[in-house]
């Protein structure tokens, strides 16, 4: 996948009529957005568009509007917060066939620099979701360019995110990345594609079978692997050893056998628990008060889980991040969810929030981990898509990168 793509630095917009498509998909309850975090993302390209003289037509999805058009998951919420936080009125339209009529009236009447947002692109269905050509030639006829700053739904091929991109191109129009999405390409696509080395990869996260491309893909690009979480045991298993009740794929047994074999071809460390944190059964409620032990890797008992790597295994890990120049982690290493079980995510964690090494965090319960401990500062990329950077890291092309221009 060509990484050298046109941005929003590259275009000339003035007078022009930009759609963006942003990742508005905020958290809300009864109405109200519990979370900005993605509308505050989304206001460096907004606020530059609008200052080199955009007309600036804004389109998102919202929710998973499962059961068709409704008011529970209009984009209304999110034009009246996104006005705060510009300073600027937002043009909401309403109307529920996102593109039309309303929108296209909304979008005669702009002055350069204005703002309209469109309602939710899911409340056209499978129009959006299976890449419709009408609803992504509605969305083009709105607009002279393209911006798309949603990195959070690159990885699916959606009309507003890939399929627009077509018809835009076919007006001579360009279609660009926003800073959010150089900002992801940037850092996931160097750290995959050109990393500083010693270049180390952390995985974790329940299950094996949900991240066999990653662990593939990375296996080839890293100079050392290393494996947490409830995905160790597979491993572990596949080695010959004993793992209780712990979380096993026993379809995956062979699989992790053979990466053990290519890690060792390969001249790849690859790294797994040495020790386990374990316990009768898992905890209920999930972050309930909880009896545990340490113990080695291959040495626990039939009847107990492991539910967190052990003391041992994350000194080991944080002694690997140390020595690394780039890093890479995607999942916990344990049951964080639960005070006692969450001291080996911790301790990757801190490993990584005290290290020089650049340090990207691939989304998902990861994010939420070093955000909940409070080390996201410390941290030289947080990426703003768990699946999107999941499809990144296991080198997939990603459609709403693909479909940008390149330089
Ligand atoms: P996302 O899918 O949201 O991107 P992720 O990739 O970070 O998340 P997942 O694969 O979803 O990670 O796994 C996270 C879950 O794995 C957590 O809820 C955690 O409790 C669970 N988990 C971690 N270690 C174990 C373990 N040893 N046994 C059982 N579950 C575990």
């Amino acid at each position: 996948m060509g990484l050298n793509k046109k941005s929003v630095d590259d275009m000339n917009v003035k007078g022009k009529r930009v759609l963006v498509r942003c990742d508005f998909n905020v958290p809300l309850k009864n109405g109200e957005i519990t979370d900005e975090t993605r509308i505050v993302a989304a206001l460096p390209t907004i606020n530059k568009l609008i200052n080199d003289g955009a007309k600036v037509i804004l389109c998102s999805h919202l929710g998973k509007v499962k059961e068709g058009p409704n008011e529970k998951e209009s984009l209304a919420p999110v034009a009246k917060r996104l006005s705060e936080k510009l300073g600027k009125e937002v043009n909401f339209v309403a109307d529920y066939n996102v593109t039309g009529e309303a929108a296209t009236a909304a979008v005669a009447a702009m002055n350069e620099g204005d703002v309209v947002l469109l309602q939710n692109t899911r409340f056209r269905g499978k129009e959006e979701t299976k890449n419709g050509e009408e609803f992504s030639k509605e969305l083009a006829d709105l607009a002279d360019a393209y911006v798309c700053d949603a990195f959070g739904s690159s990885h699916r091929a959606h009309a507003s995110v890939a399929g627009v991109t077509k018809f835009i191109s076919e007006k001579g129009g360009e279609n660009a990345v926003g800073y959010l999405m150089q900002k992801e390409i940037d850092f996931l696509g160097n750290a995959v594609e050109n990393p500083v080395r010693p270049f180390v990869a952390i995985l974790g996260g329940a299950k094996v079978a949900d991240k066999l491309n990653v662990i593939n893909n990375l296996l080839e690009k890293c100079d050392t692997l290393i494996i947490g979480g409830g995905m160790a045991f597979t491993f572990l298993k596949a080695k010959g050893m004993e793992v209780g009740n712990s979380l096993v794929d026993n379809e995956k047994l062979d699989y992790c056998k053979e990466m053990m074999e290519k890690a060792e071809k390969l001249g790849k460390k690859l790294l797994l628990p040495v020790d386990t944190t374990i316990a009768d059964h898992f905890p209920d409620p999930i972050d309930g008060p909880i009896d545990v032990q340490v113990v080695a890797a291959d040495q626990i008992p039939a009847d107990k889980e492991g539910l967190d790597i052990g003391t041992e295994t994350a000194k080991m890990y944080a002694d690997a991040v140390k020595s690394a120049k780039t890093v890479v982690w995607n999942g916990p290493m344990g049951v964080f969810e639960n005070p006692t079980l969450a001291a080996g995510t911790i301790a990757v964690a801190k490993s990584l929030a005290e290290t020089d090494a650049t340090t990207i965090i691939g989304g998902g319960d990861s994010a939420a981990a070093v955000n909940q401990l409070g080390f996201a500062d410390k941290m030289s990329h947080i990426s703003t898509g768990g699946g999107a950077s999941l499809e990144f890291l296991e080198g997939k092309e990603l459609p709403g990168v693909v479909a940008a221009d390149d330089k």
